[in-house]
């Protein structure tokens, strides 16, 4: 509630929603499409940085925007986006970070490594 009116009725609120909802379907269609990629035994290697890359980007994207709609309260991890939020930016890194599988894919796109 902000202003006595719930926040869900600002329009600036539903777009950031109606983004957020759009970024986390390709989230998942990529996800989806790798499975059945993986299972046919046909996943590279630039596939997998590539959904890594952009999964983990645009999901730290939509945390963001979650924690920022709940203002102040979205800082308070017993409203449990920030905790989101910083589990995103674990996952922004470990595992490869989103710098060297953007350099995987790029030598996969160029075939130059930029790296040693
Ligand atoms: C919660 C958590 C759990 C983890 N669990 C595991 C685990 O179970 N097993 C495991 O093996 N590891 C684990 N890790 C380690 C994780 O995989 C590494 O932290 C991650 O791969 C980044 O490596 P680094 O910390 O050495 O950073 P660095 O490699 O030092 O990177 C620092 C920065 O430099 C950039 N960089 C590095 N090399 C280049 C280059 N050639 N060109 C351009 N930019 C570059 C990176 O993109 C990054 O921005 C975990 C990390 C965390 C935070």
């Amino acid at each position: 509630m902000q202003f006595g009116r719930e926040i869900g009725r600002f329009q600036l609120v539903q777009n950031k929603l109606a983004n957020m909802l759009a970024q986390l379907t390709a989230i998942k269609l990529t996800c989806f499409r790798l499975n059945e990629l993986a299972d046919e035994g046909a996943m590279t290697s630039p596939m997998a940085s590539m959904a890594k890359m952009f999964a983990a980007r645009q999901g730290r994207w939509i945390c963001s925007e979650a924690r920022d709609i709940m203002g102040g309260n979205g800082l308070l991890l017993e409203n449990h986006v920030a905790r989101h939020l910083t589990d995103m930016e674990v996952v922004f890194t470990y595992e490869g970070t989103d710098s060297m599988q953007s350099l995987i894919l790029g030598r996969h796109i160029t075939g130059f490594s930029a790296f040693a």
